[in-house]
Order: structure tokens, then C-alpha cells, then sequence
């Protein structure tokens, strides 16, 4: 848990969040500003800035939060949808806590 990071506190239900998923080691939510009618994010519950930080150990995690996903996908019957991973503020991340978004319907804008 890092103290004055915003997902930490939604994982530690310090703030609100409308939950989707949870295991011991992954979270998923729904994105408070959606850019598609389905818009969530799936979180380790570790405290991981981005994938630059990743380590070798944390391989078996990222596997978990794509089988996350495809559960999510497949209990809500989406058609389709789209993973997307923003890195390092370059790359749109305006977060630091490692975060899938899976997106399904019509896309409004890139998250
Ligand atoms: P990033 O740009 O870091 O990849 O994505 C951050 C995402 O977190 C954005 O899509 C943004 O809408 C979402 N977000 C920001 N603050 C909150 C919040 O307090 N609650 C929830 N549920 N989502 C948030
Ligand atoms: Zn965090």
C-alpha cells in the first residue's frame, strides 16, 4: 500500500469504487470517467507503478490479471473488447499503480 496513491486507497476501500472483481491479489472496477459503455480496470492489489517495474517474479500476476479479463468478458457475454496497458506518461499512464483497462463497445476515445 502506498499512502498517497489513489488505487491504493480504492483497494483498501479507503474510497469508493464499484467493484467488479476481487481475489486476494487482484481488484477490478469500473473506470470512474468510462470511454466506452464498458470501461473497467483490473489492478494487482500490489502497489506496481507500470510495467517498467515489473519484475521476473511478477509474470504469474500479469497472466492473472488477463485471465481476469476473460472471465469478466465471458460472465458479461461481451462481443469483444480491448486490453489496453498506458506506460509512463508518454504513454497516456496518469496513474502509478499498473492498470488494465478493458474497454468493450463503441470506444469513444483512446483511455
Ligand atoms: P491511465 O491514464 O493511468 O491509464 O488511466 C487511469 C484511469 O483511471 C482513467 O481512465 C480514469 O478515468 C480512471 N480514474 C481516475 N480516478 C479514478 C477514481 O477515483 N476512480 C475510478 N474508478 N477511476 C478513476
Ligand atoms: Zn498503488
Amino acid at each position: 500500500m502506498m499512502a498517497d496513491c489513489l488505487f491504493c486507497k480504492i483497494i483498501k476501500k479507503k474510497l469508493p469504487s464499484d467493484i467488479v472483481y476481487e481475489s486476494d491479489s487482484v481488484i477490478a472496477f469500473k473506470d470512474i470517467n468510462p470511454k466506452a459503455p464498458v470501461h473497467l480496470l483490473i489492478l494487482p492489489k500490489e502497489h506496481i507503478p507500470s510495467v517498467n517495474h515489473l519484475k521476473k517474479e511478477d509474470r504469474e500476476l500479469m497472466g492473472e490479471l488477463i485471465l481476469v479479463a476473460q472471465k469478466i468478458a465471458k460472465e458479461k457475454k461481451l462481443k469483444g473488447y480491448k486490453l489496453i496497458i498506458n506506460v509512463g506518461r508518454g504513454g497516456g499512464q496518469l496513474i502509478d499503480h499498473l492498470h488494465l483497462h478493458l474497454l468493450s463497445g463503441k470506444l469513444l476515445e483512446l483511455p
